[in-house]
């Protein structure tokens, strides 16, 4: 299939193009490298050391002969997006081209409406590109399980089926996210459903869980193809961000009472769900919604498990509770549906001791590059 992977320079979608490049499909990237630039107004890095985009992508070729084609582009510009469309006439359009740091969007004004605008009208730009140029290509693009928040019910995939007054309806599942980062996702999938009801647009929408771990087989293939590591406050998420706090000797950081529960995946897990969304797209006019994570975890869970898989290889760390910047609820009830993706084959790697060990060892290979400061929580809710 030929597929458009954007964001394909980014944590999730740089893997995800080898991935899907080494099964033989046809891939080109979008990229605006402005996360590049995030690290550079943040004062921040990734963990591992991650060449060019150039580089990447080149050094795929040298190993594999397979050419990745790459655009560097902001999907706000349509013109831009307009022209990628034009010359490659994807099947699939692969989504990951957005600002993804809840932190990030709550550090004041100017970041929520960065964030906001970024992720709205560039997913706006996509809909109207698809419906323009390419109506039959399949959008499939990345949402997040933070979108339903915490309810004291069990979490569907996408529509909960309700009774009120005596009559039934399918209807959208409430959405209650905890950011403005997580807003902008519920926006783009309220905006999405409505162009699939009303252009007839084929899209999955993947509520995507915390991704943890760096490495795929291809990326594995030379340190040039290295993954980036987030670590700091900002951008870390919770798991890694500990795995990195244990190597480095930090207290792992957990917010508040540590209840707070979330479903997790492995980045193995992610690429292989982008293969099964395109291999089996949505409808003509279809929304579909899958939820894809494979377990749920409580932050001091996490931490308890990183604390004992580095007491195995000699380091010595605590759990420290930090004062919570963020405003959400810290003990919860939390059930999230999650087979529609298992249902259609997908494998789960789950979370052992060994795989937190993996990261480990890549996380203090490189701990000299850690940026100290940036760990602890800056960001406020309030
Ligand atoms: P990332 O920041 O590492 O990658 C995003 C990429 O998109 C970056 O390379 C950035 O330069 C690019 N980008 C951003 N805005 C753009 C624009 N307007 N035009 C072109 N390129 C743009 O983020 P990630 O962790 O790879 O996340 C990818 C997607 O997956 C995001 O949409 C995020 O919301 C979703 N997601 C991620 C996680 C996670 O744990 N990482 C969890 C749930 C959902």
């Amino acid at each position: 299939m030929k597929i458009i992977v954007a964001g394909g320079d980014g944590f999730c979608g740089w893997p995800t193009a080898l991935y899907l490049s080494q099964k033989g499909h046809d891939i080109s990237i979008v990229d605006s490298m402005v996360r590049r630039h995030i690290d550079e107004e943040l004062g921040s890095n990734s963990l591992t050391p991650i060449a060019t985009l150039e580089e990447r992508v080149a050094k795929w070729k040298e190993l594999t002969g397979k050419e990745i084609r790459t655009y560097e582009g902001d999907l706000q510009d349509f013109d831009f997006l307009k022209m990628v469309l034009e010359k490659e006439q994807p099947e699939a359009f692969v989504h990951y081209a957005e600002q993804r740091s809840a932190p990030y969007s709550m550090i004041d004004r100017e970041h929520a409406i960065y964030t906001q605008v970024n992720n709205v009208v560039g997913t706006l730009n996509v809909l109207y590109g698809i419906k323009d140029i390419v109506p039959n290509c399949h959008l499939i693009k990345l949402g997040t399980m933070g979108e339903y928040g915490t309810p004291n019910i069990p979490i569907e995939e996408g529509y909960l089926d309700i009774e009120h007054k005596g009559r039934k309806d399918r209807l959208p599942f409430p959405k209650q996210p905890g950011s403005y980062y997580h807003l902008s996702k519920v926006h783009d999938s309220h905006n999405i459903m409505f162009a699939c009801r009303v252009w007839g647009i084929r899209a999955t929408d993947l509520n995507q869980g915390v991704v943890y771990g760096l490495s795929t087989n291809e990326t594995s293939l030379d340190p040039i193809l290295a993954n980036r590591l987030d670590y700091d406050s900002v951008f870390g998420t919770a798991l890694n961000r500990f795995i990195i706090q244990a190597a480095i000797g930090h207290d792992l950081t957990v917010y508040g009472k540590g209840g707070q529960t979330r479903g997790f995946l492995n980045i193995e897990d992610t690429v292989r769900c982008i293969e099964i969304a395109a291999e089996n797209p949505a409808d003509v006019g279809e929304f579909r919604v899958f939820n894809q994570f494979t377990e749920e975890f409580s932050v001091t869970e996490l931490a308890q498990m990183v604390k004992e898989a580095a007491a195995k290889v000699g380091l010595s760390v605590n759990i420290a509770h930090l004062e919570n910047p963020r405003v959400e609820k810290e003990e919860h009830f939390y059930e999230a549906t999650n087979t529609s993706l298992l249902d259609l084959g997908l494998k789960p790697h789950l979370l052992t001791e060994d795989v937190i060990g993996s990261i480990l060892k890549t996380a203090v290979d490189h701990k000299d590059r850690v940026i100290k400061e940036n760990v602890l929580p800056t960001v406020t809710w309030k």
